[in-house]
């Protein structure tokens, strides 16, 4: 579903990303993990092309991404981000937020997306604060909002970049509950977390980032059991 080979990335003289292959595979679970600054969100960024990478190749659903613009917004349509911020139009109501890019982009009649736009609320057990206002809600449902909009463009891949960091403790499993509903759900996932329980619980492969490159890879078991380099071991010790 998602190929990045050799990809490499500059902001002027720094070099964020040093050579980076991924694939990832229909259905695959993969969570990033690594200290900040290692180039985590540059390089979800990439599979979507948030930024553009100064060298390598991008591939999703079998599309090259490094060809042109149109070619970029299509495929983008395809691929759901929810970011550490919550993101949401302010001034819109929330099934207004569920809507906006369904039938902006993709066509889709008003009264379509309201339905699924309710149905995916009702999933993340928000169907009661369609009317609402962003302010009106907590951080653990807003960002429950945000992932149902971007559900509601019906996604065949979910980029998730750090979504519980930003929230009080105690909204951190609410969210987290969302998205481990949503993994049984067999839809393509990258998620960067420090919630290990989630790792452990969802991922088919956990990826550790160190200064640019993937320095170390497994699964969840091989992972929090074995690992082989010393600043993997150093960065779980610090985190569990
Ligand atoms: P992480 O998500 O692992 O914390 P990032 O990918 O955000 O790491 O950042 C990696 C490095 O790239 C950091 O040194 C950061 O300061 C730098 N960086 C990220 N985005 C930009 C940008 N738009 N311009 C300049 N430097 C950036
Ligand atoms: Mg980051």
């Amino acid at each position: 579903m998602i190929v990045l080979e050799n990809i490499h990335k500059y902001f002027g003289q720094l070099h964020v990303l040093k050579g980076v292959d991924l694939t990832v595979k229909s259905g695959e679970k993969v969570v990033v993990i690594g200290p900040s600054g290692s180039g985590k969100s540059t390089l979800i960024r990439c599979v979507n092309l948030l930024e553009k990478p100064t060298e390598g190749r991008v591939e999703v659903d079998s599309v090259n991404l490094m060809g042109s613009d149109a070619v970029v917004a299509k495929v983008r349509q395809s691929i759901g981000m929810v970011f550490q911020q919550f993101n949401l139009y302010p001034h819109m109501t929330v099934i207004e937020n569920l809507t906006l890019a369904p039938t902006r982009l993709r066509g889709v009649s008003v009264s379509e997306a309201t339905e699924s736009g309710l149905a995916y609320l009702e999933r993340v057990g928000l169907r009661e604060k369609a009317e609402a206002y962003p302010s009106q809600l907590s951080g653990g449902q807003q960002q429950r909002v945000a992932i149902a909009r971007a559900l509601n463009m019906k996604p065949k891949i979910m980029l998730f970049d750090e979504p519980t960091s930003a929230l009080d403790p105690e909204m951190i499993q609410e969210v987290l509950d969302v998205m481990i509903g949503l993994a049984g759900e067999g839809i393509t996932m990258v998620v960067v977390t420090h919630e290990m329980g989630f790792a452990r619980k969802v991922a088919d492969r956990v990826i550790f980032m160190d200064e640019g490159i993937i320095l170390e890879q497994g699964t969840p078991e091989h992972f929090f059991t074995s690992p082989q380099h010393e600043r993997t071991k150093l960065f779980l010790s610090r985190i569990a």
